[in-house]
């Protein structure tokens, strides 16, 4: 019997309500496997902030060190909600960028996925989508502008200014790069690499590392595309799409953009993963217009549940299980109300119904 430590970071927003629905999950498959999950909630995000003063607190430092494996629900506030907080204690500076910085989780995974059968969730027209999308873009997630020298001021001027450097260098882009080509080798052997060299030197260096790992992988065929233009074909034509990879800004916008052209962010878990720690999340924020209303997707929470089992607890059948537990939910027409478009013909369901449909079909499978 195996016994792994779960860290929960419940956050904010929507995240304690989708968190439940994936604890719900967890329990389930520790009934059905010869496993244990030990179970942690701990302070995380701007309720943290509320209630310690900071927003990764030690203790929960102490609780995700020591953790297996970490689940995060989403973090943050309304942008005027957010005020309340000093600037570099707010949710993302004082919690999730320090929390990737510690654990070093530098490949994130990032599902983009509809099936054939669903593909009036989407708001692209059926023959746009054709066989249903089916991309995983893997984002470089602790380099770039997001981590790079931050410098704030008053110039020679008195003007205010903001300079943010945007550093990478080539071992950080060969082990994002190596992902993406065992991730490509594994899929359909196609990586569109996502870059701005036209304008940008950090994308000069990254194409550079890029066909020099891409040596080590003959099979794969590399599509180079710049940003802008993958972000137009992504509603153009998806599906010319299989394996993406791109660095930590560009992820994170056309990740995104996938959760648009499926036809809601709540359909778009991930995992983050470093050499020696992984955390697990939906890729979407903490949605505060409609916290508290048991109406979120928990999808993309119970799908970074099934990417955990998956990768951290190597449970690939259990995870499977989980997926199509979810899809068959979808299936039999059920859905939260961000995909049941008036006419649809799908039936409104809840946040937590949609976990307990889950757990019921998870259970007969
Ligand atoms: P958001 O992702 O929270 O919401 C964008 C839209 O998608 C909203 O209309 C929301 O209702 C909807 N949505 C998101 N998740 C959903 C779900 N599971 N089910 C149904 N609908 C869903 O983006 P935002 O409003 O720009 O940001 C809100 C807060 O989240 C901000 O403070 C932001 O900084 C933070 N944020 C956190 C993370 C993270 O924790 N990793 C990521 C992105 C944004």
């Amino acid at each position: 019997m195996s016994t792994y430590k779960i860290a929960l970071l419940d956050g904010d927003g929507i995240g304690p309500e989708i968190m439940a629905e994936a604890v719900k999950i967890l329990k389930l498959v520790e009934e059905r496997n010869d496993v244990i999950f030990d179970l942690v909630h701990t302070p995380f995000g701007a309720s943290a902030w509320f209630e310690t003063g900071s927003s990764y607190p030690d203790e929960s430092k102490k609780v995700t060190d020591e953790a297996d494996a970490i689940l995060k629900g989403p973090i943050g506030l309304s942008h005027e909600e957010s005020k309340k907080i000093p600037v570099d204690e707010q949710p993302e500076r004082g919690a999730l960028l320090p929390m990737r910085r510690r654990y070093n989780t530098y490949a994130n995974f990032r599902p983009v996925y509809l099936p054939k059968g669903l593909v009036h969730f989407s708001p692209l027209k059926p023959e746009v989508i054709g066989d249903g999308i089916d991309i995983m873009m893997i984002r470089e997630l602790v380099g770039g502008l997001y981590f790079g020298n931050k410098e704030t001021g008053i110039n020679e001027d008195g003007r205010r200014y903001v300079n943010e450097s945007l550093e990478y260098n080539e071992d950080q882009i060969k082990r994002i790069m190596k992902v993406a080509f065992k991730t490509a080798m594994k899929r359909k052997k196609v990586l569109h690499n996502i870059h701005k060299s036209n304008v940008l030197k950090s994308s000069v260096l990254w194409n550079e590392v890029m066909e020099e790992v891409h040596a080590d992988f003959p099979e794969v065929e590399v599509v180079n595309i710049l940003v802008d233009a993958a972000a137009t074909y992504l509603c153009l034509n998806p599906d010319m799409f299989d394996t993406m990879v791109m660095e930590n800004m560009f992820g994170d916008i056309l990740s995104d953009q996938g959760g648009g052209i499926l036809g809601s962010l709540g359909l778009m878990p991930s995992a983050c993963v470093g050499d020696k720690k992984a955390y697990y999340e939906p890729s979407h924020g903490s949605a505060p217009d409609i916290a508290g209303k048991n109406i979120a997707n928990p999808y993309s929470m119970i799908g970074s549940v099934a990417m955990m089992l998956d990768i951290s607890f190597d449970m690939e059948e259990e995870s499977k299980k989980v997926w199509n537990a979810m899809q068959s939910v979808f299936a039999d027409g059920f859905s939260t109300p961000d995909l049941s478009k008036e006419g649809s013909g799908v039936t409104m369901i809840s946040t937590s119904d949609f976990g307990s449909k889950v757990a019921e079909a998870l259970s007969k499978i």
